[in-house]
């Protein structure tokens, strides 16, 4: 048994000076800390001015994109696409996508994500990079057809899901059509009953560009939640990302449908000057996740990141200040992404997997400490996070990937190109 000790803050409430207690992969009870001596633990982490908070789920990543950090800088998205980041991703090998998912995984881990859901070409070699690192890790084969592009074959989407259904406990795999302009409505369809059968996830790119919305209302007279709802997607299965070209008659739909839109507020603004009508879609009771999309265009994988810039981006957006409170923004980056995967966690709670996070605020910007939701979502950043527990394993620890058995620097050292 092992007992995390603090303030255990989750989007629910906050309670100082307890002990989390975890068995077996569950958080078992939450207890005054001086109960800590009722229970057989053999290992105590945190103390006075820690933090206690629930695995950030990071709903939607493109880890491997860690190899294009910093190129195609200020092109508008459908540039930065089709000039930067399709030429270069028809030049991936499998030994280099594990170097780079192993990477950009690394930094998500170590920055408080205790999940992942990953949207990627060769999706078998980067299950393979998060068994290795212990993360949670939902992960889907990147598919296309509306054009031609030799890695994002739609028959992959499938045969790499039937080859990772139920194999691990930490991975579990997704269906992932890249978006709703790059795959008809057809394979979509299909891609639909296969979900239904299975009952599998769709992780899908929605209205990300003009361009898209235009391609579809051109090939089918639909918007793109039309689309979806027409191919048969759009539902509580639905993990859609982005959504920055949504109308008002969409949000309302996609809402009702009981999908998850997951805000990546920072990417979109950066790509596209924009971002999507998150408040209107919680107001309409949508489930909002959060997600730092990829280490290009956003510069790190650091959940606390994504979660400031969701606050800050929505009030000048709406142009009001009392849109997105912290708490909120917090509960989208924990709860709100353990739904849209449909996992018990996101809570501190007695039966909740143990996926915790650990945050060192014993420094000088964490006082005087009265509101925390404020604190975690102004104050903090990925790297005052100390330890990581996904499935009640500490799997990152001051700095250390405890199951590769390598520090962030050795990581840096291994795998950087030479000379840099
Ligand atoms: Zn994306």
């Amino acid at each position: 048994m092992r007992a995390l000790v603090g303030t255990a803050v989750d989007c629910g409430s906050a309670r100082e000076n307890v002990a989390v207690i975890v068995e077996n992969g569950f958080i078992r009870d939450v207890v005054p800390r001086e109960r800590v001596g009722e229970y057989a633990v053999d290992e105590v982490y945190g103390g006075d001015g820690y933090i206690i908070l629930p695995g950030l789920v990071n709903t939607h990543t493109h880890v491997a994109m860690a190899r294009f950090r910093g190129l195609g800088e200020d092109f508008p998205i459908e540039r930065w696409l089709n000039d930067v980041i399709w030429p270069a991703e028809l030049e991936w090998t499998r030994e280099e996508i594990r170097r780079w998912a192993l990477l950009g995984m690394a930094e998500a881990l170590a920055n408080g994500s205790t999940a992942i859901n990953d949207h990627y070409f060769f999706a078998g070699e980067i299950a393979e990079v998060a068994k290795e690192l212990g993360i949670r890790a939902f992960i889907g084969q990147t598919v296309m057809d509306t054009i031609d592009f030799p890695i994002a074959e739609p028959e992959e989407g499938f045969r790499f899901f039937k080859k990772w259904a139920g194999k691990d406990e930490l991975v579990t795999p997704v269906l992932a059509p890249h978006a709703t302009n790059t795959v008809s409505l057809e394979l979509m369809g299909e891609i639909g009953e296969f979900a239904r059968e299975r009952n599998a996830l769709i992780h899908v790119h929605i209205s990300q560009s003009r361009g898209e919305v235009l391609e579809v209302k051109r090939r089918y007279g639909l918007s793109p939640v039309e689309y979806l709802e027409r191919a048969g997607v759009l539902g509580d299965d639905l993990v859609g990302v982005h959504g920055i070209y949504l109308s008002d008659s969409e949000v309302s739909l996609y809402a009702k449908s009981g999908a998850t839109l997951v805000h990546c507020s920072l990417s979109m603004a950066k790509l596209e000057a924009r971002i999507a009508p998150i408040i209107e879609l919680a107001e309409r009771g949508a489930n909002i996740a959060l997600g730092n999309d990829s280490p290009n265009p956003v510069g790190m994988m650091d959940p606390f990141e994504e979660m400031r810039f969701a606050a800050v981006l929505n009030k000048v957006w709406r142009k009001r200040t009392d849109v997105a409170p912290a708490k909120e923004v917090f509960r989208w980056a924990s709860l709100g992404g353990a739904r849209a995967l449909k996992l018990k966690a996101g809570l501190i709670k007695p039966g909740y997997l143990a996926d915790l996070v650990l945050i060192n605020a014993r420094k000088p910007r964490f006082l005087p400490g009265e509101n925390p939701y404020s604190h975690i979502v102004y104050s903090t950043r990925g790297s005052d996070v100390e330890l990581v527990m996904v499935n009640g394993e500490v799997v990152y620890k001051n700095g250390m990937l405890l199951r590769l058995g390598k520090t962030l620097e050795e990581l840096w050292e291994e795998l950087r190109p030479s000379g840099r």
